[in-house]
């Protein structure tokens, strides 16, 4: 019996770009697109997972910020992507389980 999240190899690209967002291309050779924002706000750190189960927004754009853009990436093992914000959030560590979860059916993801 597997479970689902045996079944996520880790990609075979990240392409972070800063402005933008993050491309990952998997093994299978589907290629995943996930902006800015949809990151942050998916955030699953537990603070972030904290303020949306109680039912508010784990980031929200701040009149008067600049713009929001990732300050630093870096691969975290085998299993994940660790993403810093220019906002000063650094605890974000998205593995690649629910990035491929998030590709959506045309990734061949399970929900
Ligand atoms: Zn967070």
């Amino acid at each position: 019996m597997t479970r689902p999240d045996d079944e996520v190899e880790p990609p075979v690209d990240v392409a972070v770009d800063r402005e933008q967002g993050v491309t990952i291309t998997w093994v299978d050779g589907t290629v995943s697109r996930y902006g800015l924002e949809e990151l942050r706000v998916n955030c699953p750190c537990a603070a972030c997972r904290t303020r949306r189960d109680r039912g508010e927004p784990a980031w929200r754009p701040t009149p008067g910020q600049p713009p929001l853009r990732i300050a630093d990436a870096e691969l975290v093992g085998a299993w994940g992507l660790g993403l810093a914000w220019n906002d000063g959030h650094t605890t974000g560590i998205y593995p690649w389980v629910i990035l491929r979860v998030w590709a959506g059916p045309d990734a061949g993801a399970q929900r």
